[in-house]
């Protein structure tokens, strides 16, 4: 068993050979067997939960849709103002469930983090949200233009007079506009612009935003107000959506860091650039993280520290410490080759659905990219092994970037399995997943080349966002099913 490199330039060393260039400062090892009974208690995921969350998503849309039936409001669609306005209100109430969903997507709550998963929460998450927002303007515009009809005042008079005199509106505005710069900084060409941390920060803005809308509709809102079973859903919704923010993105990480008291136990570096750090703790083996999942980290060394980070696990939890590995990308990366030990460590998470518990097959290929390869290195433990049972496919510019790639090769070689290094710069116009030196090589042609079998296997891709499109669609043409293609883009 050994590494081979499919494509690229003179193949140079395997990954196994690499050289030592001196720069460990402790030596890179596969940590200890993880024991079976912190592995064996991660059964396989329940595939029910994403049906369930799904329906429950819809059935709250359509609750809503009839409660404004049950308040009348196909009865109003007979007169132009009136209509426009029922018609507007069923926007705006549309709005309000889509927005508080938003939040709840968010909100980290176990079951729908895990059924869905972060890649897919985000893009469910913005579609959504883009949605919501559409309604939110067709509400205000139908509800002026239904209230001018029949007035002197205008569009523009009804839209003022409303704003002025109505109870809640000014605060509704507020709310609006807030969402209004949400939406905006969130249109992709806008967002490149911004660093991640002002764009999260204007991304708040919208729990500002549904929070603002919420006196309007209980002062003003029929819909809200039109009968108890209206009242009880709405307050409901939006205590369910509070209850849910503050409990799973506050008080469980408090509880949790404080639970497990972790600190760094030691760093590691890998290579010039690339940085791993070895956390201890408290009773981790009751941390329910899994190998593959990442989490959100803030290490308390000095200013900055406020600062959320997501790294993977890039080995299995022990039950007695979690391992990241971290490129140098900025200053958060590049701060972590200075951690001392003993820096106290605050965590978010385990998030993720890049585990062993949505396997759908034996047998698994592991496509990774440059430092995508940390989660599947974890990943890597806690597959079964079997002949030929994991196939890791690691994607790199140079074999002096394949960090890890001892432990990929031991791993495979315990388990059964190969790793097959695919090296090369990529092509300068063509978007593939391969380097330029595999020439017109089909994407798809090249998976099925590496792994013939690829259609009956569970494929777990991560890396870089633009070259997963490339693998996946890949995949997808070399016959692997949806449901057995699992990924995670280190992006936001
Ligand atoms: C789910 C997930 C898992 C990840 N796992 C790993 C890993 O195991 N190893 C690894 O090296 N990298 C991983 N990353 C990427 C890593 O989080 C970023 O490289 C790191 O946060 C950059 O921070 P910085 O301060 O060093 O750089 P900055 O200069 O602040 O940012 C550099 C780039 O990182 C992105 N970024 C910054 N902060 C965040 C954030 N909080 N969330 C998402 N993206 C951010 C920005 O888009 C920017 O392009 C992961 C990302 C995600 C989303």
């Amino acid at each position: 068993m050994s590494a081979t490199a499919v494509a690229g330039p003179p193949p140079g060393p395997e990954p196994a050979d690499l050289p030592d260039a001196g720069y460990a400062a402790v030596p890179t090892r596969i940590p200890d067997r993880v024991p079976d009974r912190i592995l064996g208690r991660r059964g396989p995921l329940p595939r029910w939960w994403r049906d369930v969350t799904a329906a429950a998503a819809w059935a709250l849309v359509l609750f809503v849709v009839a409660l404004w039936v049950a308040a009348g409001g196909l009865q109003l669609l007979d007169g132009a103002g009136d209509g426009l306005t029922s018609v507007g209100r069923l926007a705006g109430l549309l709005a309000s469930v889509l927005i508080l969903l938003q939040v709840l997507l968010m909100a980290r709550i176990p079951v729908v983090e895990q059924a869905w998963g972060q890649d897919e929460l985000a893009r469910v998450h913005r579609i959504v949200g883009f949605t919501s927002f559409s309604l939110m303007l067709g509400h205000i515009a139908l509800v002026i233009v239904g209230y001018s009809v029949g007035t002197d005042a205008g569009v523009i008079g009804t839209f003022v007079d409303e704003v002025l005199h109505s109870p809640g509106m000014l605060l509704a505005l507020a709310g609006a506009i807030a969402l209004v710069m949400v939406v905006v900084t969130s249109v992709r060409r806008a967002r490149r612009r911004l660093r991640y941390e002002s764009w999260h920060l204007l991304h708040l803005y919208a729990y500002l935003g549904a929070g603002l809308a919420l006196p309007h509709q209980l002062w003003t809102g029929q819909d809200f107000r039109s009968s108890a079973v209206a009242t009880v859903f709405w307050w409901g919704l939006y205590a369910a959506a509070l209850v849910a923010v503050l409990a799973y993105r506050v008080a469980v990480p408090l509880w949790r860091s404080r639970r497990h008291a972790l600190t760094v136990s030691h760093v590691v570096a890998e290579s010039p650039t690339v940085t791993s750090v070895v956390v201890t703790g408290r009773d981790l083996h009751r941390m329910p993280v899994r190998a593959g999942q990442f989490l959100q980290w803030r290490f308390l060394d000095g200013p900055g520290w406020t600062r959320a980070h997501p790294y993977s696990l890039s080995a299995a939890p022990d039950g007695r410490s979690l391992r990241i590995t971290a490129a140098a990308v900025g200053d958060g990366s590049n701060r972590l080759r200075a951690l001392r030990p003993g820096t106290r460590v605050l965590v978010e998470g385990p998030y993720g659905r890049l585990h062993g518990g949505v396997r759908t097959r034996q047998r698994s290929v592991l496509i990774g990219s440059g430092i995508g390869i940390t989660p599947l290195r974890s990943l890597l433990e806690e597959l079964p092994a079997a002949p030929d049972g994991v196939v890791v496919v690691y994607r790199v510019g140079t074999l002096d970037e394949a960090v890890l790639a001892d432990e990929l090769l031991a791993l495979t070689a315990e388990r059964g399995g190969r790793v097959v290094a695919v090296v090369g710069h990529r092509h300068p116009s063509r978007s593939s997943w391969l380097p330029a030196s595999a020439g017109d090589l089909d994407d798809a042609e090249a998976l099925l080349r590496i792994v013939p079998d690829i259609a009956e296997r569970d494929v777990f891709v991560c890396g870089h966002p633009a070259w997963m499109d490339t693998v996946l669609a890949a995949a997808h043409r070399a016959g692997v099913p949806r449901d057995a293609v699992h990924h995670e883009r280190f992006a936001y």
